[in-house]
């Protein structure tokens, strides 16, 4: 079953980068055909003197050919991607519309919003392709003149012409720098020859003096193209109680820089809490749907008022961990968390927390028929060692130093997420016992309390590989059926 899964998965991103390697791909044929038809038509039109260029009235005359030629070749690349590319996502949307079936009406004007959004996303895109278009026919269009008009040579002006158009990637007379041009081409999507390309790309630049940070149509056309592709981020700022404009625009790119393109697809496709706090203490009430969650949060150990430490702290992704509470919540039915509900999930964590040495009791209250499970101190020991370490820190009041002091500190941005799943295994006792990051004895005997937090901490770290690979070693069964249903809630 996991292999299907993993196979579909697999499947399916590989068709989003065929798709985006598709696009790539049709602008490197485009802007090539672009460049040949742009340079036959200057070497048929103008005329030369022992290789001087000579007459300004062709030189004029050629702008509105140059334009002919890029509307001709250029623009109907740029409808097909904004077609094709934004048509998915309106398909995705209408989908959905579809299988929801009754729609209460404030649902059906989210919907029409979302299509709403994407003609216009489809609209601007293409704006902004055509800009270029139109930027580059006057260019392209002054260089003829004014390397007519000083009389420079036709090698001069079609070396200018051709970088003008596909920059580093231009064709040359020098066939060494064009057996380059055309390996960069062929291969700078194969994730496997990088190093190669790269090496390529540098002795273009070093060797042949060929530079990548000019004005060329193909850097412009390359990164709206690029834009276009891109999961639209998630627009939260709006709900903050409070904060100047600066303030939520913050919290929004902190939120989304803590999430993946699928994350950002689930969040956008599900109801978003009533409102958010920009606040200390991190919380997520289920009946009010209020969120808290610091900006730019980062865990280290506090001292009492008054005292500051040189220590720098690692960061905690408290925005997305809470909005994993609700997103747990928000897409399971009558009221209750899927985490705490769903017995794969329930089942999947039991299985990983007896995976470590530990000791089996009866449980006396009755709840579980398995017993009751304790992870060996040893064993929390050793993965304390893997997340942090001890270091020496001074303490200081008002700039003046008044000690020096052992301090536990982690050795990972999202590692404090990785402590509070150990800590839900081991029921509190990573925290109380070993100083780590976690909850108090009493709140993990909260029903579905174990279940709802390694859910939220997996949904906070699935951005960041050190913290997520850690997971994954920790609790292998549960990120699986963690993995399985984000592909659900993306589908
Ligand atoms: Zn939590």
């Amino acid at each position: 079953m996991s292999d299907i899964l993993k196979d579909l998965t697999e499947y399916r991103i590989k068709g989003i980068e065929k798709a985006e390697i598709e696009y790539y791909q049709s602008l490197t044929r485009t802007l090539d055909k672009i460049e040949d038809q742009i340079i036959s038509l200057a070497s048929r039109e103008l005329p030369t003197q022992a290789g001087q260029l000579m007459e300004l009235q062709s030189a004029v005359a050629l702008r509105p050919k140059i334009k002919a030629i890029l509307d001709k070749e250029y623009l109907p690349f740029a409808d097909r991607v904004v077609r094709k590319g934004f048509g998915e996502q309106a398909k995705r949307v209408e989908r959905q519309f579809k299988t929801i079936g009754i729609i209460p009406p404030e649902f059906q004007e989210l919907t029409k919003s979302d299509l709403a959004l994407i003609k216009n996303l489809k609209q601007q895109y293409f704006t902004q392709f055509k800009d270029v278009s139109n930027n580059f026919t006057r260019i392209l269009s002054d260089k003829v003149y004014q390397n007519t008009l000083v009389g420079n040579s036709f090698v001069e002006l079609e070396e200018e012409l051709r970088q003008s158009i596909n920059g580093i990637y231009s064709t040359s007379n020098d066939p060494a720098v064009n057996r380059l041009v055309s390996y960069v081409k062929t291969n700078q999507n194969n994730p496997l020859l990088k190093a190669r390309v790269d090496l390529a790309i540098q002795q273009l630049q070093t060797k042949y003096a060929r530079t990548r940070t000019g004005e060329n149509m193909r850097r412009y056309a390359g990164q709206i193209l690029n834009d276009s592709l891109k999961v639209p981020s998630v627009a939260i700022g709006s709900l903050l109680t409070r904060g100047s404009d600066k303030v939520r625009k913050a919290y929004e790119d902190d939120f989304n820089a803590q999430l993946t393109d699928q994350q950002k697809i689930i969040v956008n496709k599900y109801g978003k809490p009533e409102r958010i706090i920009n606040g200390k203490r991190g919380y997520y009430k289920k009946n009010s749907k209020e969120l808290s969650a610091e900006l730019n949060a980062i865990d280290k150990v506090k001292f009492s008022r008054g005292v500051t430490t040189t220590q720098k702290g690692v960061r905690s992704f408290v925005i997305a961990h809470e909005y994993g509470h609700h997103i747990d919540y928000e897409t399971f039915t009558d009221g209750l968390f899927w985490s705490s509900n769903t017995p794969a999930f329930i089942n999947a964590i039991k299985k990983d927390r007896r995976a470590f040495k530990g000791k089996s009791f009866k449980d006396l209250t009755g709840k579980d028929p398995d017993g009751y499970f304790i992870i060996a101190k040893e064993e929390l020991e050793r993965i304390k060692a893997e997340l942090a370490e001890t270091i020496e820190v001074d303490l200081f009041r008002k700039g003046v130093k008044i000690a020096t002091r052992p301090v536990t500190t982690l050795k990972g941005d999202g590692y404090g997420e990785v402590s509070d799943i150990i800590d839900a295994l081991a029921r509190g006792k990573f925290r109380n016992d070993l100083s780590m990051w976690g909850h108090s004895l009493s709140y993990w005997r909260r029903n579905g309390s174990v279940e709802q937090e390694i859910f939220a901490n997996l949904f906070s770290i699935r951005h960041n590989e050190k913290a997520y690979n850690l997971a994954k070693k920790y609790i292998p069964n549960t990120v699986l059926e963690f993995e399985k249903r984000l592909v659900e809630l993306a589908k």
